[in-house]
């Protein structure tokens, strides 16, 4: 590991989607020499994305790598550390001023705060062609992907609001769109698969699952094979796009059995901030959240858990009594910037 590691670092930040970057740029810009754990594959599920149209301020759109690139590149420019590896074990401290343990490589790293922003991974059908066509007309995301699939003939896999939610944002610019559901029933509630129902170019085709996805003449996806649960039967669907929405699994399971989670994994937090139940223990991004899941939230959440881990650390003093000793010229500095930033407060100013 090459990155310098401290002997107590004031905020490691787990995860490297767009709220652990946003995170790393604002702790960062706080001159709290953040510590990024980014994972071997960095960047999160945007790495795997072609196209992304809706982040704002990108007007001609941006790759998902490149994406990643810039808002690393952000948060490096201010200082930001980087460990391109996964972290294998998280011990959060569980009393104030105590010292969270994130085990990266066989190193035990001590911060004072910690911000968890893992993320969350869409579930996978598990069939064949399935990762073969990923980002080739098969999809997890309509509200990324959608408007790629203007006139295609279509299908959305799943039977809960996602699905549904998907399906009638899909319609609005797909020719057509098949909704495939293992059962007949739906789990989706009422008004979600009404409205579903009400598009015209809608359909449902229950109950089926995917047997596999095949690609076409070009290479990109041709058709899906579906299986008819009940007889065993199989055909055939001509479509171009598929959208997989049966669920999300978040990436908690380093620290579920020390934090509340959902009856999902879903990390909770308090309110409307990033804190969780443990003293300076912070989450954000898709890890916390089942319903929005978009690259503009997380990144707005890790800002928030940025700032709240900022103010956890102006207001928990350091333990003299804790096993590690702080450096004078940081207390001093850490005075100075108390008082700058007092000052800046004073005087209204664009952060
Ligand atoms: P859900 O878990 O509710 O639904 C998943 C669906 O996928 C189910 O119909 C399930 O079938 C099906 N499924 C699961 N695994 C497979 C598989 N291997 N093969 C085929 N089908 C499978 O997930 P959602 O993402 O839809 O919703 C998650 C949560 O988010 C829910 O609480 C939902 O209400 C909420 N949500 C709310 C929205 C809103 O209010 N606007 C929008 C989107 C989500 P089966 O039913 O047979 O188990």
């Amino acid at each position: 590991m090459d990155t310098e590691v401290r002997e107590t670092e004031n905020v490691v930040i787990v995860g490297s989607g767009p709220a652990g970057y946003t995170a790393a740029l604002y702790t960062s810009r706080a001159d709290l020499d953040p510590l990024v754990i980014e994972g071997f594959a960095w960047g999160g599920l945007l790495q795997q994305t072609t196209d992304v149209e809706n982040y704002p301020g990108y007007p001609e759109g941006v790759m998902g790598p490149q994406m990643m690139q810039d808002l690393r590149d952000q948060a490096a420019r201010f200082g930001t550390r980087f460990i391109t590896d996964d972290a294998t074990k998280i011990d959060l401290a569980d009393e104030a001023g105590g010292l969270h343990t994130v085990t990266v490589g066989g190193k035990e790293i001590k911060a004072r705060a910690v911000i968890l922003a893992m993320g969350a991974e869409p579930k996978k059908l598990g069939v064949p062609g399935e990762d073969e066509l990923a980002a080739r007309g098969v999809s997890y995301c309509a509200t990324c992907d959608a408007a790629f699939f203007r006139d295609h003939e279509t299908i959305v896999v799943g039977g809960g609001d996602t699905a549904m939610e998907d399906a009638t944002f899909l319609a609005k610019f797909a020719g057509k769109v098949s909704i495939v559901h293992r059962r007949d029933e739906f789990r989706a509630s009422a008004i979600m698969l009404d409205r579903a129902k009400a598009m015209d170019n809608i359909d449902l085709v229950t109950p089926y699952v995917v047997q596999s996805f095949e690609p076409g003449e070009n290479g990109s996806l041709g058709k899906a094979v579906l299986e008819n649960t009940e007889d065993g039967s199989t055909k055939e669907l001509p479509v171009t796009g598929a959208f997989v929405a049966i669920g999300h699994k978040p990436n908690s399971h380093l620290v579920a059995d020390q934090l509340p989670v959902d009856d999902e994994g879903y990390l909770l937090v308090e309110g409307r901030s990033t804190k969780t139940k443990l003293p300076g223990v912070f989450a954000a991004g898709d890890l916390t959240d089942r319903i929005y899941r978009q690259a503009v939230t997380a990144a707005g959440t890790g800002c928030m858990a940025a700032l709240d881990a900022e103010a956890f650390l102006r207001d928990t003093p350091i333990d003299p009594e804790a096993h590690w000793t702080p450096d004078p010229s940081r207390v001093e500095e850490a005075g100075q910037a108390v008082a700058d930033s007092a000052a800046v407060a004073a005087e209204p100013t664009a952060r």
